[in-house]
């Protein structure tokens, strides 16, 4: 091993500085240039400064932002109705509140994750919004838009009245 700094072959026991920021392996000569200390068998020693306190991501975990299906209120509804079970059968069978079945069903309330998933084997229907996994066609949609030259034709025709006055 040699010193990173004078570029000696260390004898002995090497080392370990902290030189102008940089972690080296010096010399004993050579660790008058360095201040601190590092340990070599600490897999991440970490430089000083602030400690990095590990937080939540959020303080308050909000409500999962599920892609529902767009009209996820009448797709439970129906299937509700074809397995003739009421609103009020249909909590039961997912320990639900009946107030829980008829906002879902009015599309008031987000149903979270699990709900989602309680829904779908009650009812064998997903409110989820399928993720496409092949690319989306490319320029399908975002085709409209009037250009600037149409509403000019339409100003030009100007309708000019004339009066006659004396
Ligand atoms: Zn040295």
């Amino acid at each position: 091993m040699r010193c990173e700094i004078c570029g000696n072959e260390i004898r002995g026991q090497p080392h370990y500085r902290i030189i102008e920021g940089g972690k080296m392996t010096v010399c004993a000569r050579c660790t008058k240039y360095g201040s601190a200390e590092w340990d070599p068998f600490q897999p991440r020693a970490r430089p000083r400064g602030r400690p990095t306190p590990r937080r939540p991501r959020s303080e308050v975990e909000a409500a999962e932002n599920l892609e529902l299906v767009e009209d996820y209120g009448v797709k439970i509804r129906k299937a509700r109705q074809k397995m003739r079970m009421t609103v009020e059968d249909f909590a039961r069978k997912i320990r639900e509140k009946e107030s829980v079945i008829k906002k879902l069903e009015k599309e008031e309330l987000n149903p979270d994750r699990k709900l989602v998933r309680k829904i779908k084997n009650a009812l064998n229907v997903d409110i989820l919004v399928v993720e496409e996994v092949s690319a989306a066609p490319v320029g399908a949609k975002h085709s409209r838009g009037r250009s600037l030259g149409d509403i000019m034709k339409l100003s030009q025709s100007k309708s000019v009245e004339e009066e006659k006055q004396g």
